[in-house]
């Protein structure tokens, strides 16, 4: 019952040559230890884009050992952090020069629309390195009025080795997230993109050396989680890690962490979070609202708005034209014009959620539109959409990670706040109210990182980003992520005249 939009028969994406399948230690892409290498998919068909070299634990050795030189006695911590700004901003610009070929890499590995790769993520990801490249030289102490006859100052110093473990989602943003702050201020860097989608991470650092980046300051090991991750995030010499996934991985590098040296640890994990619609709201905006909140990037959102709570008496109203939409939604080849929807990350995730669609259709909820595959190769899945869903359901309770889209009947706020907090994870809301009271009740009653109102995925560079319970720890974005990669030293100076 899905009907597909009139995707253009012509790709519009530039062919892309793969350059850069190897790991990249101390500025050059050298085999991993053992020779050993791992394909990368196109999730539009289940083929073999590239063999990629697949580092493990000596590998991160070798990545660690060369950015603890870089940091210990390389340039990079040494230089005025004005020059570093402009390596930065000089890296934003090449990116800009090469968006179109980085955009297509990025497609042909994750499969998400080119049009969205291309006019919105890379623009995103140029803005970030921008707007922490500005930071750098703006990076300030304190000086603290302590009692007592001293001189009290704070110097804000980089951490030192920072290991970024990073999923298949938003390969660039996430890199963008991670790499900008931590270089903003003055640390180096060991990453390991996922596995499904380790191109993008390749090619935009080699572009970081062509921009003057010194070797070893930024190292990208790809490889699979339990060894390459596991070693990552166990390392001695690690002084921070930062991870963004699933929360079960969150718990296991958490733990390797404070198995090892106890380096801090910023984790940025699932959720499950509410979309409430409230009867006063805009409903055009709002079902368009919703419907991008849920199935926006395949529905492959950490943030994804996969609780739809729908006041009852706008409810009958909301739905009939949110199905509506999800039927018109146009899935197809994400190099195609127009295309919405390409497919899913990989044969894992689609099965993962024709589990969770199955479910569904066992429980009392009902099927309105979807809950098939689309076509009959690659890892496509049908806008799917459940009315009726109670909260208790598999299909409310966990992440999903597709594009299946939950709508909820609820009759009072208080009810509705009850219900949206009631889950373990806490990443982000949306409400949809023209009442400045409502909104304001729902803002401080959530428990979340984000509050969108009357909008929803709104990921300004300025903006903080991170969760509340087992969505994560510490935020991400902003002037909230130098702090993830600083050490604060206070220094307390004796003063020896009283008068003075
Ligand atoms: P994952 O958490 O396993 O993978 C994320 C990253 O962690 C990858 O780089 C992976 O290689 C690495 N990793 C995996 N195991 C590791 C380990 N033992 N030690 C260190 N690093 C390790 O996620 P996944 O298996 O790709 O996806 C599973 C689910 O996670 C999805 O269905 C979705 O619900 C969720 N997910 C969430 C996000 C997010 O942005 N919050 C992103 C991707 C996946």
């Amino acid at each position: 019952n899905i009907r597909t939009g009139a995707a253009a028969e012509e790709p519009i994406a530039p062919p892309v040559e793969i350059n850069y399948t190897k790991l990249l230690i101390n500025g050059q892409f050298v085999d991993s230890a053992s020779g050993k290498t791992f394909p990368t998919l196109d999730p539009r068909t289940g083929d073999v884009i590239a063999d990629i070299a697949e580092g493990d634990a000596e590998d991160i050795n070798r990545a660690v050992s060369a950015a603890r030189k870089a940091f210990d006695e390389g340039p990079w911590p040494r230089m005025t952090p004005y020059e570093r700004s402009r390596i930065m901003l000089r890296f934003a610009d090449l990116v800009g020069k090469h968006k179109n070929d980085i955009a297509a890499l990025e497609t042909w590995d994750n499969g998400k629309p080119y049009e969205q790769a291309a006019k919105a993520e890379i623009p995103m990801f140029v803005r970030l390195f921008r707007y922490y490249a500005g930071w750098a030289d703006k990076i300030h102490g304190l000086t603290v009025p302590a009692d007592g006859l001293h001189h009290v100052q704070t110097l804000h110093e980089p951490i030192g080795v920072v290991g970024q473990i990073i999923p298949w989602n938003f390969p660039l943003l996430m890199f963008a997230w991670k790499v900008g702050p931590a270089l903003a201020c003055g640390n180096t860097i060991v990453l390991k993109p996922a596995e499904q989608t380790p191109l993008t991470a390749l090619y935009v650092a080699k572009l970081f050396h062509e921009a003057g980046l010194p070797p070893g300051v930024l190292n990208v090991v790809s490889g699979y989680g339990p060894t390459a991750g596991a070693a990552v995030a166990s390392h001695m010499d690690v002084d921070k890690l930062a991870f963004t996934g699933s929360t079960e991985t969150g718990k296991i590098v958490l733990g390797l962490a404070a198995q090892s040296n106890l380096k801090p640890v910023t984790l940025e994990l699932g959720g499950k979070s509410p979309f409430i619609v409230c009867e006063d709201a805009d409903i055009t905006r709002a079902v368009e609202l919703a419907h991008f909140a849920l199935f926006f990037n395949q529905g492959q959102c950490c943030c994804a708005g996969s609780r739809t709570f729908v006041h009852e008496c706008v409810y009958d109203e909301f739905l009939e034209r949110s199905k509506a939409r999800a039927m018109k939604r146009i899935v197809g080849d994400p190099f195609k014009k127009g295309v919405e929807q390409g497919p899913q990350i990989d044969l894992e995730q689609f099965e993962k959620i024709r589990r969770y669609i199955k479910s569904g259709k066992e429980s009392s909820a009902t099927l309105e539109c979807g809950g098939g595959r689309f076509g009959s190769k690659g890892y496509y899945i049908q806008p799917t959409v459940f009315s009726n869903v109670q909260d208790d359901m598999l299909i409310a309770q966990e992440e999903i990670f597709g594009p299946v889209q939950s709508i909820l009947k609820f009759k009072d706020l208080n009810e509705v706040i009850r219900r949206a907090n009631a889950s373990k994870y806490g990443l982000a809301a949306g409400v949809f109210t023209k009442n400045i009271d409502t909104a304001n009740t729902l803002t401080r009653a959530l428990k979340v990182g984000t509050v969108w109102i009357n909008c929803f995925d709104v990921f300004d560079a300025a903006i903080p980003f991170g969760g509340y319970k087992m969505s994560g720890t510490g935020r991400e974005k902003g002037i909230c992520s130098l702090q993830n990669y600083q050490q604060v030293k206070a220094v307390v100076t004796s003063l020896n005249n009283p008068a003075w």
